[in-house]
């Protein structure tokens, strides 16, 4: 059995979106899971079964409450890793 989030499959394809438009902010490694944890950490997950998941993923995607709220989520926390990265700025 193998069930997984959308949500964080959502995250991932929007945040190199997000990350284009914000050039300045550190992309390391750290810094992105961190953003990728924080996003998630504030949306309601949606698991469903894999061998579902890309029927239900694409139904997801064109439901447009949720793009919104993943989108705030996601500038959300660029903005909130970005004011204290896990790391000395450089
Ligand atoms: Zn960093």
């Amino acid at each position: 059995m193998k069930i997984v989030n959308i949500v964080e499959k959502m995250i991932l394809d929007a945040m190199d979106e997000v990350l284009e438009h914000k050039p300045q902010i550190c992309k390391c490694d750290k810094c992105l899971s961190d953003i990728v944890a924080y996003a998630l950490n504030r949306l309601p997950p949606r698991y469903v079964a894999s061998e579902k998941g890309n029927t239900l993923a694409k139904a997801a995607y064109l439901e447009k409450s949720i793009q919104v709220a993943l989108l705030v989520a996601l500038t959300e926390a660029v903005e909130q890793i970005n004011a204290n990265p896990r790391h000395d700025k450089e």
